[in-house]
């Protein structure tokens, strides 16, 4: 009987959208919110919390450098028919947004996450995102207090539009956010296992500056340049300097932005090098979900700057069920 109720609303709502034409959120076939996503921890959260309500199209595919990904030209149809896009912003997927400015319904919304979850006045400028250069570090969802943001934003959101699922979003969003916690505080715990001396951070990428003030690190250095090219030989050798004279045990990278002045740096400074780190491609099955990618993390930094790395090992990184 519910459900069948639920379906007579949802119809009522499909005929009023039809209505209103332009104005109105735009409804996939079978009743389900069509929304387009960017980078895939934003799809994973999405999924989490819109469940089997919604229909989660991620454009960004794992694995590609987000930074520099321009949308195919078969993206076009996936924007166009969109209920809702959402994406992290904070300029990170500027290519994308121009395609969706020009090709969505007019109707249709583009909720920029990271714009929403702080002030300008929070936004980090650093080593490869200089202030001069106009754009922020948009790399929010390592700070799981950020991403506990994200999610009343996406819940809050998914509600406005779809007000007939709002338990079901309600109820999706409070357990993934009491996974969010237990991942937060354990995160806490990872780091206070390291050595004091140790909690600091050697990247590739730039992608720990919301990460680091959060849970008492500290990024020394970020080693990519802000056009994503290599370092210059002048760049290098202070960056070795400075790996030597803070004592850091070992240096990190990620395989989406493979580096060979990564190797030459871990050798000339005797750090160790870690090539394993991700900001936005998740683990393989069976934790193929953003909490698995920061288990993931968390295990290989902890255990590299000599912590104890079992202090994610209790933590769910299943996805929700639906
Ligand atoms: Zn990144």
């Amino acid at each position: 009987m519910k459900k069948l109720m639920d379906r007579i609303a949802r119809l009522l709502l499909y005929g009023f959208a039809l209505m209103l034409s332009h104005s109105a959120p735009v409804f996939a076939v079978d009743g389900k919110l069509n929304i387009v996503t960017t980078v895939s921890p934003i799809t994973n959260i999405v999924q989490n919390i819109g469940g089997s309500h919604v229909k989660v199209t991620g454009i960004v595919p794992d694995g590609t450098d987000s930074h520099t990904f321009e949308p195919l030209p078969s993206d076009v149809k996936t924007l166009q028919a969109a209920s809702i896009i959402i994406v992290n912003g904070l300029d990170l997927e500027s290519p994308t947004l121009n395609l969706a400015n020009k090709v969505k319904n007019p109707a249709t919304l583009i909720l920029q996450l990271g714009n929403r979850a702080l002030t300008e006045a929070e936004w980090q400028y650093d080593f490869s995102f200089p202030r001069e250069q106009g754009h922020p570090n948009p790399h929010l969802w390592l700070n799981i207090a950020l991403v506990m943001r994200y999610a009343e934003i996406v819940k809050d959101q998914l509600i406005a539009m779809d007000p007939v699922n709002t338990a079901s979003y309600q109820q999706n969003a409070a357990i993934y956010l009491a996974k969010l916690q237990k991942l937060d505080q354990a995160i806490f715990k990872c780091v206070e296992s390291i050595p004091e001396n140790n909690r600091k951070l050697v990247t590739y990428h730039d992608s720990f500056a919301y990460f680091a003030p959060r849970y008492g690190m500290t990024v020394i250095a970020a080693i990519q340049p802000s056009d994503f090219s290599e370092p210059g030989p002048q760049e290098v050798i202070s960056i070795i300097k400075q790996i030597r004279e803070s004592g850091v045990p070992a240096i990190f990278g990620s395989e989406v932005f493979p580096s060979k002045v990564m190797a030459q740096i871990a050798r000339e400074s005797k750090a160790k090098f870690v090539d394993q780190l991700s900001d936005d491609a998740l683990p393989a099955a069976p934790n193929h979900s953003f909490i698995g990618m920061m288990v993931h993390n968390m295990t290989i930094m902890t255990e590299a700057l000599g912590g104890n790395p079992t202090c994610v090992a209790n933590i769910d990184a299943s996805n929700i069920p639906f």
